[in-house]
Parts: structure tokens; C-alpha cells; sequence
């Protein structure tokens, strides 16, 4: 196996990356290293992963080139590869998407334009190629991306890669996060991809109108859990990397969080109502751009179907 010795000098800060042309100057006109958005966790065994914006990147690298779970935005394209670029001087053969959202699938042109074969569940296509009923958008409909960001090879249920020495399979988990989600098992790593089926720390965003459902996430963390040991390294869609027990505890969570919605919809309790008691007033440490009471509102439309 090949030996990554620039991982060290990224880790120290002492690799410059990105593009010369975005170079700052400082006050006294000397050149300064752009900020870096993009940050590097060693996993070791060839694998890694990228933090910062967007969702984060699973990254294996070795004698058959790079495979990448997840590529953030489109504006980070060329940082995701000038980062790979400082691991290898391997191509990037695979990007894995783990849903259809923007902030997992933005770099896909970027990385297609590098000759990377894009792979996601047959749903994921279909969101980003197709217009589907989306209340949040003006017309109505969500918007088609471009077709050279879709995804050129899809599944249904799983796939299986023998890459790098590796053992890599995807596994669909219906009605999760999204209609398309999948997770990406490196068995012989025994790492774990879930993409957005698993925020760490943070009420997670179900995304109802995307075909997700809270039940069907709790399913995914419960798939998750039954293939993992507490060795297994665990990449979330956001938030920093996590053992078993975290899983676990993020799972009994969500768990808990549709018990109490659901107690209350038993009794008849409207949604309003629900939210004005504040049964989860003591996860509010949880609150981040979803809030108590988005979560609630979530759990109520996930349980009631509307
Ligand atoms: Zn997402």
C-alpha cells in the first residue's frame, strides 16, 4: 500500500492549495494562501475524510485510483480536487452520491469533467433529472439540474465495487432522508458513509417533500448499527466523525422524538398544539436550522402521512 506522506504536511497546514489566481494580499502586500474551506481527517488504510462546508466527503485512495462518497457544493470542485491532489496523484475513478441534495451532489460536473463516473440510487436520477411537486419553490415544481451533473450509473437496491483492495457497497434505505438515500459500506475498513440518514448532534432535516420519512431514517440508523462494531469508523452526513454509540444514541433520539409526537397525535392533538406543549423541550441543545418545533412538525407529517 502506498505511502501518503503528504497527509502529514495538509494535517500541519504546510501543503498551499487552491487556485494561485485566488491568492489575497495581506496589509503590507505580501501574498497570503487563500482560506482553506476544506480540511482533512486521516482514517488510515488509504482512507479519508474532507470537513467544511457541505456535506462531508468519504475519500479511498489506492492502486485502482480514488472512490469519494458525497462532493459538496459546486463552488468547492476544484478545492475537492486539489485536496485529493495533495493525497495521490491517482484520478478520481468514483463519486458515490449519497441523495440528491445540493450540498452532496454540487461538484458533480466538476468531478464528470475529470473523467469520474458518478453513482447513485435510481431516485437520485430521477430528482435531479425530473421536475417533482416541491412546495417550497415559486412554481411549484423543483428545478431540473444540468445533465452533466446527473448521475451516469444508478442502482435500485444495492451495488457492490471491488475497488482498491475493498469491499464497497451501497445500500439503498428507502424513505430515509430523501427517496434515494443510500449508505456506503467499506467492509474491509470497516468504515461507514450514511450521508444525511445521520446528523451528528443536531435535530436532523427529514426531507418530507424529497420522499423522506422519520421512520425510514431510524431504519437507517438501524441497518447501520446492525453492521457495525465498536471499531467501525462512522462518517455523518454533517457533523464529525462517530463511533457505534453515537449512532446508537442519535437513533434512540429520533426514536424517542417520534414516541412523543405520536403519543400526542393518539390523544388528538393537533400539530399546533404539539408544538405549543414542547414535548422536546429537553433536546433543545439539538436546535440548529431544524428547531424544536420544525422537528415536530417533521415527526407529525412523517407519522400522519400529509
Ligand atoms: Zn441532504
Amino acid at each position: 500500500m502506498k505511502k501518503y506522506i503528504l497527509t502529514s504536511l495538509l494535517t500541519l497546514g504546510l501543503v498551499a492549495c487552491g487556485n494561485p489566481a485566488e491568492r489575497t494580499a495581506n496589509a503590507q502586500g505580501e501574498a497570503e494562501a487563500p482560506k482553506k474551506n476544506i480540511t482533512v481527517e486521516e482514517l488510515g488504510d488509504g482512507f479519508f475524510m474532507l470537513l467544511g462546508p457541505g456535506g462531508n466527503i468519504g475519500v479511498s485512495v489506492g492502486e485502482d485510483g480514488v472512490y469519494i462518497v458525497d462532493d459538496k457544493f459546486s463552488q468547492f470542485g476544484q478545492e475537492i480536487i486539489d485536496t485529493i491532489g495533495g493525497l495521490t496523484d491517482q484520478p478520481i475513478r468514483f463519486v458515490h452520491n449519497t441523495h440528491h441534495h445540493g450540498d452532496h451532489t454540487g461538484a458533480n460536473a466538476e468531478m464528470r469533467a475529470v473523467g469520474a463516473t458518478i453513482i447513485a440510487h435510481d431516485n437520485v436520477f430521477e430528482r435531479m433529472s425530473k421536475p417533482f411537486p416541491s412546495p417550497r419553490a415559486k412554481s411549484g415544481q423543483s428545478t431540473p439540474t444540468a445533465p452533466n451533473t446527473w448521475p451516469n450509473m444508478t442502482f435500485s437496491d444495492k451495488a457492490t465495487l471491488h475497488f482498491n483492495d475493498h469491499t464497497v457497497k451501497a445500500i439503498h434505505t428507502p424513505s430515509a432522508h430523501t427517496a434515494g438515500d443510500s449508505i456506503v459500506v467499506f467492509e474491509e475498513a470497516n468504515i461507514i458513509h450514511m450521508g444525511d440518514n445521520y446528523f451528528q448532534g443536531l435535530f436532523p432535516f427529514v426531507d418530507i417533500d424529497g420522499g423522506g420519512n422519520v421512520a425510514g431514517m431510524i431504519a437507517a440508523h438501524d441497518l447501520a448499527l446492525s453492521l457495525a462494531n465498536g471499531d467501525t469508523k462512522i462518517i455523518p452526513g454533517h457533523g464529525p466523525l462517530s463511533t457505534k454509540a453515537d449512532l446508537q444514541k442519535t437513533r434512540d433520539i429520533l426514536a424517542d422524538v417520534q414516541a412523543r409526537v405520536k403519543a400526542r397525535m393518539d390523544k388528538g392533538q393537533t400539530v399546533d398544539a404539539i408544538v405549543k406543549a414542547r414535548p422536546l423541550k429537553d433536546y433543545e441543545s439539538l436546535n440548529s436550522f431544524i428547531d424544536e418545533e420544525a422537528m415536530i412538525r417533521t415527526a407529525y407529517r412523517s407519522l400522519s402521512g400529509t
